[in-house]
């Protein structure tokens, strides 16, 4: 029988997952389907469990359900478990396993698509939701001089950097605490760009070398993308963390690692 594997969000209409898992199980000739489950707000639970029943092998998660899915989950992996979020299930025999690949994604990108080592760099980054708590301590693995986020809601950026202290140097802010320093590499994990909004900060942030990095993917020339062009920084969008996640992903479900440069490429949308 096929295996059956799905992305659960709501909405779903965007979701470029179903075209990157069938990308890579083609070329890596493996037997799968890959579908999508818009579940209702209220019926997370619900609609995995169906499809778990069914035969399902894995799903991926995206918004609003990366909480749900955790607690769902039976067993946490270590990403998982110190992200408090999941973004990626496996089903075996009775258990339900989390995973959280968004953050090993994004620091795979930078490092080995973009060419941009983190070691030894400063780097900011602007937002501590979901996609910043994941992606915390894969930065700090990656040996960075220091890091430090900057949130609107203070509290939550202190609360990351209580968390992961042990990992390395990190520090936690609001944004009116930007002084003048400059920045190798700043990220963008606010989700202000969604709604055409740039966070409170001004163009000294980006070094002439900079790496300005936008999580969200297909947007265009975001105000924050558009600012650091002003300062002459080198522009990203998510669309390779996107795909590096879903290689993760796949790996750990098929045991097989597939290419992701010709995927990114295949989705890619014009910064501008
Ligand atoms: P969350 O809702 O968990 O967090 C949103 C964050 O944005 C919070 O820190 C919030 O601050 C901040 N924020 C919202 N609006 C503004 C604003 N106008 N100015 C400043 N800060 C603001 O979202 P996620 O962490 O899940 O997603 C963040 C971004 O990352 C999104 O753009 C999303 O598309 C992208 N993403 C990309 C992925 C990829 O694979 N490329 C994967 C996952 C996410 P506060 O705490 O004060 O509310």
């Amino acid at each position: 029988m096929t295996d059956r594997y799905a992305v659960v969000g709501n909405p779903l209409s965007h979701s470029k997952s179903p075209q990157i898992h069938m990308s890579f199980a083609k070329a890596s000739e493996q037997d799968l389907e890959y579908g999508t489950i818009e579940a209702p707000v209220d019926s997370f639970k619900a609609s995995v469990e169906a499809f778990r029943q069914a035969g399902g092998k894995g799903i991926n998660i995206t918004a609003p359900f990366k909480l749900e899915a955790f607690a769902f989950a039976t067993r946490k992996m270590p990403r998982a478990e110190y992200a408090g979020a999941t973004n990626c299930l496996k089903f075996e025999n009775d258990e339900i396993i989390a995973e959280n690949f968004d953050g090993i994604g994004l620091v795979n990108d930078i490092q080995r698509n973009l060419g941009f080592s983190l070691a030894g760099k400063r780097v900011l980054m602007l937002g501590a939701g979901g996609a910043a708590r994941g992606a915390a301590i894969p930065i700090l693995e990656a040996g960075p001089a220091s890091l430090t986020i900057v949130n609107r809601t203070r509290a939550t950026a202190e609360a990351l950097q209580a968390a992961f202290v042990h990992a390395g140097p990190i520090r936690a802010g609001g944004f009116t605490d930007l002084g003048s320093e400059a920045y190798d590499i700043v990220l963008n994990a606010t989700s202000a760009s969604l709604r055409g909004e740039l966070p409170m900060i001004t163009g000294s942030i980006f070094n002439p070398d900079c790496l300005a990095y936008e999580l969200a993917y297909g947007k265009g020339l975001t105000p924050f993308l558009a600012l650091a062009r002003s300062q002459g920084a080198r522009l990203a969008d998510g669309v390779g963390m996107l795909v590096e996640q879903a290689a993760e992903a796949f790996e750990w479900w098929r045991g097989i690692r597939p290419e992701t440069g010709s995927v990114i490429e295949m989705i890619r949308v014009p910064i501008a």
